[in-house]
């Protein structure tokens, strides 16, 4: 046998994402010939509008196949700083934006190029769940702020007050977010930012990658046009992968200043370097071109959403606060732990009660505890209605076996 590989102590303490785990169950359960609902994928089941693959293939065409500007093509970069003045009221230059392959990999260098040991982030609970392992793997220290459901799942600024220590180095702000959908009001934004004012050595992340999926024409506020005055210490994390369906093609970009990007984009020269150059020809496409396709999708979440809150608050044991955004609903099953069941098993935790839908009827969701709020279990609507369908009645019928 041959000696381990010496993984670092840094490494060893982040972990895979639980929704790619749950995901590679429900997969293994189906391969065996199990009949699998799958609701835990978090990206659109659309295609990508045709006119953004049509974008691709021209640029194909055109030769642009080589290697980019590693900070993203002039093109994309000026799209992005027209759609931050358009569609959030926020004044960048170019030299200010980064274009990076995806969102996830912009909050990471975010990370990188600003943590140091013990350096701490404030993440709101439930978190999109990647937050904490990348502040780890960047040497940083999470710290877990939970907003309950009383609370509609939103920090309050009393809570960001009293966490704020000399070494808190950024609070990350998802809104609308994975995996509640809740939407900080501009009066609740307004009240954060009150609080950051008084600690100038706390810097703003906002993941805005869900901006465009919220529902009833809710308008989505940005903190930074609420507040100009955070913007030299903040950053803007947006991309296309949810808005335009373009999970796959791996863009996603950040904003703020210029020497915080600069020293982002030296450190993506230094590893992934530019984003796939036919894939931003695409988001420049999908920034600047027809937006049809943006409300046409949130319709049809919204549909999915209304008639999956419906299906499952009539069932006994779950409850589940209307999402004003992203496609999620986090589902509270508190009501089911302490039940037994058909096989006699105690349900203590959201976990036991994911597995059981799982191994009962099929039906693949993650548990809160994933989220760092428990227990609840988080269900995607980024499915066709008849599949939505089909789970909720599984659901039901899993729900009504136990005792
Ligand atoms: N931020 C949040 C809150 C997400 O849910 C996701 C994807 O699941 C991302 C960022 C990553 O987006 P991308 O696919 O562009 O890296």
């Amino acid at each position: 046998p041959r000696t381990p590989f010496p993984y670092t102590t840094l490494f060893r303490s982040i972990k895979p994402s639980p929704s790619s785990a749950a995901s590679d169950r429900a997969n293994e359960l189906r391969r065996q010939g199990q009949s699998i609902i799958n609701l835990v994928v978090g990206e659109p089941d659309f295609d990508t509008p045709a006119h953004i693959r049509q974008a691709a293939n021209a640029a194909i065409e055109r030769g642009e196949t080589r290697y980019t500007q590693n900070a993203g093509t002039p093109q994309l970069r000026q799209a992005i700083v027209d759609k931050l003045a358009r569609e959030n009221g926020l004044t960048y230059a170019a030299n200010q934006v980064l274009v990076t392959s995806g969102a996830k990999s912009a909050i990471f260098n975010a990370f990188a190029a600003t943590l140091g040991a013990g350096d701490e982030v404030l993440i709101p609970a439930p978190y999109w769940v990647s937050y904490p392992d990348m502040v780890l793997a960047c040497e940083g220290e999470p710290v877990i702020l939970a907003c309950l459901e009383e609370h509609a799942f939103k920090l309050t600024p009393d809570q960001l007050r009293a966490a704020i220590t000399e070494r808190t180095r950024w609070l990350l702000l998802n809104s609308p977010s994975n995996p509640t959908g809740a939407s900080y009001s501009a009066a609740e934004l307004r009240a954060l930012a009150d609080v950051l004012l008084d600690y100038p050595h706390v810097l703003l992340m906002t993941d805005d990658i869900y901006e465009h999926i919220r529902y009833e024409g809710l308008d989505n506020p940005h903190i930074l046009a609420i507040e100009p005055a955070l913007s030299e210490r903040s950053v803007v994390v947006n991309g296309v992968s949810k808005t335009y369906a373009m999970t796959g093609w791996r863009i996603g970009y950040a904003a703020g200043p210029d020497d915080l990007i600069g020293a982002m984009a030296t450190l993506q020269s230094q590893s992934t370097s530019n984003a796939c150059s036919v894939s931003q020809a695409a988001a420049v496409e999908a920034l600047n071109g027809d937006q049809t396709f943006v409300k046409d999708s949130v319709v049809v979440y919204q549909q999915r959403r209304d008639r999956c809150l419906a299906l499952l608050n009539a069932i006994d044991g779950l409850s589940c606060r209307t999402p004003d955004g992203a496609f999620y609903l986090y589902v509270n099953c508190s009501g089911l732990l302490g039940q037994s069941t058909p096989q006699g098993k105690r349900l203590e935790t959201d976990y036991d009660v994911v597995m059981y839908l799982l191994e009962s009827q099929g039906v693949a969701v993650v548990a809160g505890t994933a989220y760092g709020l428990a227990p609840f279990f988080r269900m995607s609507i980024a499915t066709d209605i008849t599949t939505l369908d089909e789970g909720c009645s599984r659901i039901a019928a899993a729900v009504a076996a136990l005792h």
